[in-house]
């Protein structure tokens, strides 16, 4: 998988991808991360990417040429070329213009673009992108949260971090990205066997379906006064995913209950959220 990223800063992405899974993901060659200098496509001797907005207002407006003529200038082979949008095929190569208008960027989100051959992420700056770069030459505008930053790198590096570590193998386990926070559902609704797994090991964050994850500890056991739940050292490895999957649900209710609405429930789990206090709105 290669993603490209058009930027006017392409030394901002030295930091963000040189540590941890990212760093090891580019080195043993599962992913490859390509910056382009916009300023490397014009043609004026100031190297300007910007100019002033039609119809008057404030701030600097990117010009569509350097964008387009750096997406055009991409190797000429069929692994690197992005087709017009007209005959894009947008299961393998995807052109993301990144924007606070756009659509969130989600785990969901991630999943889709982690199965891509190409992703192009196009940096904004200034006032934004002239329009017809997300008409003409982005399939999809995406924001990663409601606020406004100074620019897209920031985003750009966030979407790469969070696609990378679900491309197969990324990961030491494959299960790792899997049973967490957002994590695929691994049971449907009213599931009499939910939540076993077939050796009866808990999973590593087993059962997260779309909710937020659980709790985690580790030695040691009884830091400055407070204990570790006595459940996880117990042994019993169905009273402990019992517990995961409730301290997972709780947690969700508090930070993030509007993630209970579209998250497949068990019985089980709604008479728990009811002891908790939630009514389901529909
Ligand atoms: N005038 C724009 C607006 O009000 O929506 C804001 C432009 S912002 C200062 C400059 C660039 O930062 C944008 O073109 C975009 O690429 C990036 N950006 C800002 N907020 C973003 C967000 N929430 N998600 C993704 N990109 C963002």
């Amino acid at each position: 998988m290669r993603f490209n990223i058009l930027t006017i800063f392409p030394d901002f992405f030295t930091g963000p991808f040189d540590h941890g899974v990212l760093s090891r993901a580019i080195t043993t060659g599962l992913v490859e991360v390509a910056t382009h200098d916009l300023r490397a496509f014009t043609h004026d001797r100031h190297r300007t990417v910007d100019d002033r907005p039609f119809g008057g207002g404030e701030g600097m407006v990117l010009k569509p040429q350097p964008i387009f003529e750096c997406i055009e200038a991409f190797g000429a082979d069929e692994t690197t070329t992005i087709a017009p949008k007209s005959t894009r095929d947008t299961t393998r190569q995807s052109v993301i213009l990144l924007s606070a208008q756009g659509r969130p960027f989600t785990q969901a989100t991630a999943h889709r673009l982690a199965k891509m051959e190409q992703v192009v992420l196009i940096c904004g700056r200034y006032e934004g992108v002239d329009e017809r770069v997300s008409d003409l030459l982005a399939d999809e505008e995406l924001s990663i949260g409601d606020y406004v930053l100074s620019g897209g790198e920031l985003a750009a590096a966030i979407i790469v971090d969070a696609t990378v570590r679900l491309i197969p193998g990324v990961l030491g386990h494959a299960d790792s990205n899997r049973y967490e926070s957002f994590g695929v559902a691994d049971h449907q609704p009213e599931d009499p066997d939910d939540g076993k797994t077939a050796d009866g090991v808990p999973r590593s964050t087993h059962g997260a379906g779309g909710i937020l994850d659980y709790p985690h500890y580790t030695r040691p056991a009884d830091f400055r006064g407070t204990p570790i739940p006595d459940v996880l050292a117990g042994g019993d490895h169905a009273a402990i995913r019992h517990w995961r999957r409730q301290m997972a649900l709780a947690k969700t209710l508090r930070n993030r209950p509007d993630l209970l609405a579209r998250a497949p429930l068990t019985r089980e789990d709604r008479a728990y959220l009811a002891t908790l206090g939630y009514r389901p709105t529909s």
